[in-house]
């Protein structure tokens, strides 16, 4: 598995002309190497790798590294250079997303004489298409991030507080085998639906109010996202037109998913739906986003993003409509696009539930 990732990683080198490539993302460190500690660096020559960490994580190294060779270190840049030097690296490239300034400046004191060149994002898109294994690790995540959800659903009554519905739909994922949330969990009821990324407040949930619900876990490295928007009570009228839209952009622009379309027609695909039905102005953030080992990578349905989607990419389709001061509906999926069009991994039901 390492072995192979790191032999993609080699092809930047090919590509951008180096003779060392220096990860440092912890979690592009992760990808490449199996490591799942906090400090890890990997040096990949053009037949070598190397990993360096520090004394707390030798014996946990020794157990996950595959792939590389293992380094503990006292003075990390120093023993860089060390190895750098024994491989006779002339060009290093580095992840110019990922590094401080202060880190930039230390690695060049050390590495005297090596070019060194900062990289876009080539590192991280190696994660873009997910292999088999990921894609059954992002099931299991989202598996147990809808158990929780279903659990919760009869603690979404009214008098309930925001933040202690949020707190029981965590700790049931924990109890499900998540180790964490992927994200500050969003309970949004009433008029704080409008507000796109508002936190669980201490608020109650009043009836015949709508709740925006986006929640995510982490379990294995690989995290889930979803968003439901939970009618409680009696609630019909503009809010069932409201949802009703976002529903029916969601649905197009998941049923336009397939290998080729990029990320900025997809984004268009659910806006005109929103913009020909009067609100447009109302849908202010992009369609969606990749989930994978980070909650937001690569790729993105936005506007801003040109290029094309591939088979083995997931990617999140999340419209929604925020009326400022009445209420907010977002409905979010996670997409698997496959070599045939889409398979919809997250399995909830959004079709309208009001009364
Ligand atoms: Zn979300
Ligand atoms: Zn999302």
């Amino acid at each position: 598995m390492s072995k192979e990732r790191i032999g993609r990683a080699r092809q930047i080198l090919k590509d951008a002309k180096l003779d060392g490539l220096l990860v440092t993302n912890i979690i592009n460190v992760r990808y490449l190497s199996g490591f799942t500690g906090t400090e890890g660096t990997l040096l990949i020559g053009p037949r070598s790798a190397t990993f360096f960490t520090d004394s707390r994580y030798t014996i946990q190294a020794g157990e996950q590294i595959e792939g590389a060779s293992v380094v503990t270190f006292n003075d990390k840049f120093g023993a860089i250079a060390k190895k750098a030097a024994k491989l006779n690296v002339k060009k290093l490239g580095f992840e110019g997303d990922e590094v401080t300034v202060n880190f930039r400046k230390s690695l060049g004191r050390a590495l005297k004489g090596i070019k060194l060149a900062p990289l876009a994002g080539q590192v991280s898109d190696l994660r873009l298409n997910k292999d088999l294994d990921e894609i059954a690790a992002l099931k299991a995540v989202i598996e147990v991030s809808e158990k929780a959800f279903k659990k919760t659903l009869r603690k979404i009554v009214p008098g309930a507080v925001e933040i202690e519905v949020a707190r029981f739909m965590e700790i049931e994922q924990i109890k499900l085998g998540a180790i964490g949330t992927s994200f500050d969990t969003i309970v949004a009821s009433g008029p704080r639906g409008a507000l796109p990324h508002g936190v669980a407040s201490n608020g109650k949930i009043k009836d015949k109010e709508l709740v925006v619900f986006d929640w995510g876990a982490i379990m294995n490295g690989y995290n889930s996202d979803q968003t439901m928007t939970v009618p409680v009570g009696k609630v019909g009228g503009l809010a069932k037109k409201i949802y009703e839209i976002v529903y029916e952009a969601q649905q197009r622009a998941i049923e336009a998913c397939k290998p080729g379309i990029t990320g900025k027609e997809l984004d268009l695909v659910a806006r005109k739906v929103i913009e020909d039905a009067g609100y447009g102005k109302y849908f202010g953030h992009g369609l969606g986003h990749g989930v994978g080992m980070e909650i937001h990578e690569g790729p993105r349905a936005s506007r801003l993003y040109l290029r094309k989607l591939e088979a083995g990419q997931v990617v999140t389709i999340e419209p929604g409509i925020y009326l400022p001061g009445k209420f907010g509906v977002r409905l979010e999926d996670m997409i698997l696009i496959t070599e045939t069009g889409y398979e919809r991994l997250t399995t909830l039901d959004k079709r309208w539930k009001g009364r």
